[in-house]
């Protein structure tokens, strides 16, 4: 499919953006991939069929594992690498074939990349000089970009005089100086430890409600994607599989993939023994009978798996109740604020329980328990 000639320039960096989010659905979209494809080799496609839009204002993640496409796709709309068909617009105008730095995206990436003979002002400078700004507003806005990361007196050093998170923090600053409508973001998190990374987390969601900027952020890290995200992307095999909220992801993933990689489930395997209105009938190898929610159109006959998360299981005294299954204490792990059973199932992979701290009935290990998974809550995917 031949590339679309560019027609215009790539839109000014826009007006305030609006936060009202029944608004914001209204608007059209910041970002539209349409039909995108990529190939590196001419043969194996490592992006398939994209579309996706992205909205003005929103914190989406491109989630998912390692060479699902997620980096591709980012460098894809920063103009560092160009669709092998399909085309990417901003703002309603194509911009496949404009350069990378006519986008006028702010980007970071996992290794921040700062200029290390560069001073942190220098270093945040540099997107100002580059496009010629003047020395007096040049210094302004430096200033007003440490402050938003919370540099302002370390503006005078050198990076390897940082820490980890401090340099990251630098290269935030130099991604959003020039006031970018766009900020892409490439696992910017992915070489702090854990405690730092949690915190830069919450630092980036406020900074993102703060200036209201759309960010585009890539991760392989489900709670990360969960913690910061308006919406989340997921991507496996250069598909997009599910675009969500961050809750509608959790409670109703739209298939098999989705539903195991983003947060946990307990399962059931069986086949599938009929359908109803709502929902259909899966027998496990036990004997027992579920019913679920058909989530992606499984037929009778066919092979299924059915999700429940593990805070929807329930324990119950009595087994001949619908949708009920025997198992046996395995585990009895403390979390802090609350307790997770693992429970032995014939057949089955081990099933998860979350329960709530200070039950008077928490079982032992060893013990026989009946498990309820009510139907609503058992998804069943083909
Ligand atoms: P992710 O960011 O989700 O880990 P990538 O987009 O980096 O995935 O990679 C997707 C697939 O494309 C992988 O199989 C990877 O090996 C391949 N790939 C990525 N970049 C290149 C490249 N420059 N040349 C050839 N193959 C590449
Ligand atoms: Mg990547």
């Amino acid at each position: 499919m031949p590339y679309t000639q560019l027609a215009t320039a790539p839109a000014q960096p826009d007006e305030a953006p609006v936060r009202t989010p029944a608004l914001k659905l209204l608007q059209p979209p910041l970002v539209s991939f349409i039909g995108v494809q990529k190939s590196y080799d001419g043969i194996s496609l490592v992006v398939r069929d994209l579309n996706l839009e992205i909205r003005r204002g929103e914190f989406l993640t491109l989630l998912g594992p390692s060479g699902s496409g997620k980096t591709t796709t980012l460098m894809m709309l920063a103009g560092f690498e160009s669709p092998t068909s399909g085309e990417i617009s901003l703002a309603g105008a194509p911009i496949t074939r404009i350069p990378p730095h006519k986008r006028n995206f702010g980007m970071v990436f996992q290794n921040y990349a700062l200029f290390p003979h560069m001073t942190v002002e220098e270093n945040v400078a540099y997107p100002l000089t580059v496009r010629g700004i003047g020395r007096a507003e040049c210094r302004a806005k430096v200033a007003v970009a440490l402050e938003m990361v919370r540099l302002e007196t370390l503006g005078a050093r050198r990076p390897t005089q940082l820490s980890g998170g401090q340099q990251q923090r630098v290269a935030l600053a130099r991604a959003l100086v020039f006031d970018p409508q766009l900020v892409l973001m490439d696992e910017p998190l992915g070489a702090l430890d854990k405690q730092l990374r949690e915190h830069m987390q919450i630092e980036l969601k406020e900074l993102h409600r703060r200036l209201g900027v759309t960010f585009v952020y890539v991760t392989h890290d489900q709670s990360e994607a969960l913690t910061m995200s308006d919406r989340v992307a997921v991507f496996n095999d250069g598909a997009l599989q599910q675009i969500d909220g961050v809750d509608r992801l959790y409670e109703t993933p739209a298939n098999r993939f989705v539903a195991g990689f983003v947060g946990d489930s307990t399962t059931l395997e069986g086949v599938v023994t009929g359908i109803s209105e709502t929902g259909c009938i899966v027998g496990l190898p036990s004997g027992v009978r579920v019913s679920g929610v058909n989530v992606n159109g499984a037929l009778p006959g066919e092979r299924v798996v059915c999700g429940i998360r593990p805070e929807r299981v329930e324990l119950t005294g009595v087994l001949n109740q619908a949708n009920t299954f025997e198992a046996t204490v395995a585990d009895v792990i403390y979390f802090g604020d609350h307790l997770r059973l693992r429970c032995a199932v014939p057949g089955q992979p081990d099933a998860m329980v979350k329960l709530p701290l200070g039950r008077h009935d928490v079982p032992s290990r060893g013990d026989t328990v009946f498990l309820y998974a009510a139907e609503e809550y058992l998804r069943v995917y083909h």
